[in-house]
Formats: structure tokens, C-alpha cells, sequence
């Protein structure tokens, strides 16, 4: 359960910064409304360079969003052909977009500029004209529903208030399934779309709309960086994070290298999925540890944990606190079932079984003269010295 919180947290901050921003920009209007007419201008550019640099750094779902509420914007300053004949279509305008931001929360982030994109472009068109044929049929549906007593008084809102509240549901299914920060960034869109469409947010498009694109812009950010600097199966901060660190130490820390024990044996056992789970559960172990240890996850199996301004002598009992936490974990796996037969019994459809690995770890502190990578060097003698001397010990 607190694993889960924990990796939701992105998501929920970002949220909170969202609306956070939006509660600031209705408070403070006499700051932007003097303002209005640049932002009316900016808004376009701001809405294309959010397209072109989404889908440049491979968020094409947030591309295509920030596509959408160019459009709509684009129609709303009736500055396109069609824009009247639309505009008279609130309920369909409405149905569309709310519909396309959850259907974008299901795909996958895949090139815009590919056939990808474009069959992402085909099932938002698709979206579009089902929403069509939604609302033309509604004298249809209401007809069949009168025949149920009990739906009579909520006929009003088949049309177009349930399927609104289904697509936010999905949404927020989906924010809490994939805890994504584009799932989130596509749910605050939806928000504020029903916001505006329930006129329980009354501020003008143009300032919703930069909101809007500044998160979106901010998410791809966050989002390279933490490509960048975060190990993709443990979500540990990567070795490329751990140099960038190196150079900000002071003059006294102490590190730690840290392997897990016979794993390559391990592997061989129990299959490399079950190794790479075993591997997120020790990097969320070691995540755990007190004193402000930072873990990284150096390559392989192996890790390193930095702390900064303490001694080995502080370390020790911190490290040999998380050496034992690993010890004690019990994992639990779920073997393919076999023919024996309690099996063929019919008792489970898998053997569940428990697993635990234990870890060896070296330790050293920075002293005079030593850089970094020769620190870490010494540390990692300590742990073929750990490994050495029988594993599942920590070695200075
Ligand atoms: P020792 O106790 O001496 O550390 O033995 P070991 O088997 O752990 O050491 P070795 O360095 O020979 O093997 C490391 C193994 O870790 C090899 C590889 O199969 C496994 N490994 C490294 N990275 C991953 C990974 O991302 N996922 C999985 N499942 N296994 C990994
Ligand atoms: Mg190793
Ligand atoms: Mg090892």
C-alpha cells in the first residue's frame, strides 16, 4: 500500500500544482487581465511549440491533446471555415473532447509523425463521429428508457451528463492504474474542460489554455529528466545521477556498494522475470534506509548508497539495518503450475512459494586526497572482502 502512494506521488503533486495554479491565476486576476490581449495572441504559438516539442520528446498522447485545444481554440476565435456550424454543436464538441482525452489516456505514447500517429488521429476521428451518432440516437434511447419507471427522472441526463461522468471515471482509473504524469496531465485537462462546460470555472480559454500547455510543457520536462537520470526497472536514480551527485559531495561522506549475493544463480533458478522482480523489491528495501543514505542503483545488481557528511561509523548500523531488512524479506512467487499431483488435485492453479536473497556490502569513507571514483573504489573492496569472508555481511 505504501509503495503505491509513494509512486503515485508524482502524480498527486503534479495534480496539486495544477489546480493549486488554477485556484492563484482566480484570485489574482487583476494581475493577468490587464494582460489579456498578449495572452490572446501567445496562446496560439504557445499551443503549437506544446505540440511540436511533446511529440519531439516522444509524449504524442500530449501532442495530439494540445492539437485538440488548438482546434478548439482556433474555432472558438472563429477563425476557421466551419467555426459557426460548430460552435452551434456545443453538446457534440463537448461529448468529443471529453471522450478523446480518456481514449488518449488508453494508447500508448508512440510517434506522432508515424503510422502510429496517424491511427491515433483515425481513432480520435472515429471517437468524434460516435459521439455524433450518440447524440442523434438520443430520441431513440430516451423512447426505450421511458419503458423503465425508475430511469424516468434521470432521462435528462443519459445523453450527456453519464457519459461525461464515465469518461472522468475512466480517466481517473487510468491516473491511478498507469500513475503517469501524462495520464494526470490529461486528467487535469478534463477538469477543466468540464469546468468551463458546467461553468464551475469561469476564466477565459486563453488563460485556461496557457495553464493548460505550461503543464503539459512542465510534464515533458519532468518526464526527460527523470528518463534520464531514473532506472527504468527499479526507479532508483540511475549511475548517470549518482556522477552528477559526485560533483556536488563536500569533503566528507561515505559510501557504500552494495551486490546482491549468488544472483546470478538466482536467475538461473527461479527465470530473469522473477530475478527482475526480486530486484525492484531489494531496490525498494534499500530505498528504506535512515540517516539520509541516497540510493543508487550503480549497474546489474548492484547499488550504491551515499551519505553525505557521515562517517562509516554512523553508516554501519544504518547499513546493517538494511542488510537485514533484506534478509527478512520474504518474496512470494507464483511458479507455473506443475503436474504433481496436489496440482492435478484441483487445490490452486499455481504453486506459491517464497524466495529471499541476501546482500553483501562494502564501505568507505572519503579521505584526504581520495576523489570519488577512487572512494568508490574502496568501497568496493570492502565488499569483495564482505563477499569473501561469506556474503550477507557488511565490510569496511
Ligand atoms: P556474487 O554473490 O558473487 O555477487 O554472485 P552473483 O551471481 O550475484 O554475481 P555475478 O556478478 O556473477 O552475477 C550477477 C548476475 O546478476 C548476472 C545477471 O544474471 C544478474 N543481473 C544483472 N542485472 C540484472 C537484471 O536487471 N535483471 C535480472 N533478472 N538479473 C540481472
Ligand atoms: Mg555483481
Ligand atoms: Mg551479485
Amino acid at each position: 500500500m505504501f509503495q503505491y502512494f509513494s509512486s503515485l506521488k508524482n502524480s498527486i503533486v503534479s495534480l496539486l500544482g495544477f489546480f493549486i495554479s488554477l485556484l492563484l491565476i482566480n484570485e489574482f486576476q487583476s494581475f493577468w487581465l490587464v494582460k489579456i490581449n498578449l495572452i490572446e495572441q501567445v496562446i496560439y504559438g504557445l499551443l503549437a511549440v506544446t505540440v511540436v516539442l511533446s511529440s519531439y520528446f516522444n509524449r504524442s498522447r500530449l501532442a495530439l491533446s494540445a492539437a485538440l485545444f488548438l482546434l478548439f481554440y482556433l474555432n472558438l476565435s472563429n477563425v476557421l471555415p466551419w467555426s459557426k456550424w460548430l460552435s452551434a454543436q456545443n453538446d457534440w464538441l463537448t461529448l468529443s473532447l471529453a471522450s478523446m482525452l480518456p481514449i488518449l489516456s488508453l494508447v500508448k505514447d508512440r510517434g506522432l509523425v508515424s503510422i502510429h500517429g496517424l491511427y491515433r488521429i483515425v481513432l480520435l476521428v472515429m471517437v468524434g463521429l460516435g459521439c455524433y451518432y450518440w447524440l442523434s440516437i438520443q430520441t431513440d434511447v430516451s423512447a426505450k428508457l421511458t419503458n423503465f419507471p425508475l430511469l424516468v427522472g434521470y432521462l435528462k441526463y443519459v445523453s450527456l451528463d453519464l457519459p461525461l461522468l464515465l469518461c472522468g471515471l475512466l480517466l481517473i482509473w487510468q491516473t491511478l492504474r498507469e500513475k503517469s504524469l501524462v495520464t494526470t496531465a490529461l486528467f487535469s485537462s478534463y477538469v477543466i474542460w468540464l469546468g468551463d462546460y458546467y461553468q464551475l470555472i469561469l476564466l477565459p480559454w486563453s488563460v485556461l489554455l496557457t495553464l493548460i500547455t505550461l503543464h503539459y510543457l512542465v510534464v515533458v520536462l519532468v518526464d526527460s529528466y527523470l528518463f534520464a537520470y531514473r532506472d527504468e526497472l527499479t526507479t532508483l536514480p540511475s549511475r548517470r545521477a549518482l556522477n552528477q551527485l559526485a560533483l556536488a559531495l563536500g569533503r566528507k561522506y561515505t559510501l557504500a556498494m552494495l551486490d546482491i549475493d549468488h544472483f546470478k544463480k538466482f536467475n538461473d533458478t527461479y527465470g530473469h522475470d522473477i530475478g527482475d522482480q526480486v530486484l525492484k523489491l531489494v531496490a525498494s528495501k534499500l530505498a528504506q534506509v535512515k540517516g539520509g543514505g541516497k540510493v543508487f542503483r550503480y549497474g546489474g545488481e548492484e547499488f550504491t548508497i551515499v551519505f553525505s557528511g557521515k562517517t562509516p561509523e554512523q553508516a554501519l548500523p544504518l547499513l546493517e539495518a538494511v542488510r537485514q531488512a533484506v534478509q527478512d524479506y520474504k518474496v512470494v512467487i507464483r511458479q507455473p503450475q506443475r503436474k504433481t499431483k496436489k496440482a492435478r488435485s484441483g487445490k490452486s492453479g499455481s504453486d506459491i512459494k517464497t524466495v529471499s536473497v541476501t546482500i553483501s556490502i562494502g564501505v568507505a569513507a572519503r579521505v584526504d586526497k581520495l576523489n570519488f571514483e577512487q572512494t568508490l573504489k574502496s568501497a568496493d573492496q570492502a565488499l569483495y572482502r564482505a563477499k569473501k569472508s561469506g556474503r550477507n555481511k557488511v565490510s569496511q
